[in-house]
């Protein structure tokens, strides 16, 4: 898989004497979290790791290289069940994941680090990794933190339909993959679907409502694809791009400096 990491960054570059020598009180260890699904007729399977590789790299790079911080290799197989049906979706298990999370986060204990961050671009992921991180906290007293990719950054000039609703292969993923693999974007494969309409005022709801239904892409999306990609392009993802990357590598910085204020 391509990759965007600095080397310098990147810990499987390292051998075990160079990690054995990291002072370990400061060091910190990131783990991409991402998938291997369907993005629509456009988009290729690996969408979520390569804007999680892309992103990721980037704001690595904006880091003073004082700071010890290295990027585990990705979990690139991610909790994909909502998009079964579709030729090519790899999914793991809820618990098959969680047990991978649990085993990188036990080997991470043993080398002595003491904090870890989940860094993840795919949404079927986000509710087990805030499992997994209280839990490694727990058993294994690691310092966790989880984040998604984007870090928070606002999509400037994405529109308040595509911003809340396009959230696959929609506008914002095209146009990052626009920026960071062009070749594996099909420009003239383009479909448009919503999960739901912002004027819809429905207590029930997808994602973020006071009532959410549970939801699978087929039954909503024949093509796979939900949000409006035609209207990306490489110019916003670049935007996107360095927007994400400067707000995660603060968030990097801040976990990188945290230590427990909330003392009991
Ligand atoms: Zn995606």
């Amino acid at each position: 898989m391509k990759t965007w990491i600095p080397d310098e960054r990147n810990f499987a570059y390292l051998n075990w004497k160079q990690v054995e020598a990291l002072p370990k009180d400061k060091a910190m260890l990131v783990l991409p979290t991402a998938a291997i699904e369907q993005h629509g007729h456009h988009l290729p399977l690996a969408t979520d790791t390569l804007i999680n590789n892309a992103l990721l790299g980037r704001a690595l790079a904006l880091l003073p290289a004082e700071m010890l911080i290295y990027a585990l290799p990705p979990v690139c197989y991610g909790k994909s069940n909502e998009h079964i049906g579709f030729p090519g979706t790899m999914a793991m298990s809820a618990t098959t994941y969680m047990s991978v999370l649990r085993d990188i986060g036990a080997s991470v204990a043993a080398a002595g680090f003491k904090k870890l961050v989940l860094y993840n671009s795919h949404g079927g992921n986000t509710a087990l990794n805030d499992v997994m991180a209280r839990d490694l906290r727990a058993e294994f007293g690691l310092r966790t933190f989880h984040m998604g990719a984007g870090a928070g950054a606002k999509a400037e000039g994405l529109n308040a339909q595509e911003a809340k609703y396009g959230f696959h292969a929609g506008e914002w993923e095209t146009a990052v993959l626009l920026r960071a693999t062009p070749e594996l974007v099909d420009t003239n494969a383009y479909t448009v679907n919503y999960i739901a309409r912002l004027e819809d005022e429905s207590v029930l709801s997808p994602e973020n409502g006071a009532v959410n239904f549970a939801w699978l892409t087929r039954d909503i999306a024949a093509s796979g694809v939900m949000g409006d990609p035609r209207p990306a392009s490489a110019e916003n993802g670049e935007r996107w791009i360095s927007a994400a990357a400067a707000k995660a590598a603060a968030a990097f910085e801040a976990a990188y400096h945290y230590e427990n204020h909330y003392k009991p």
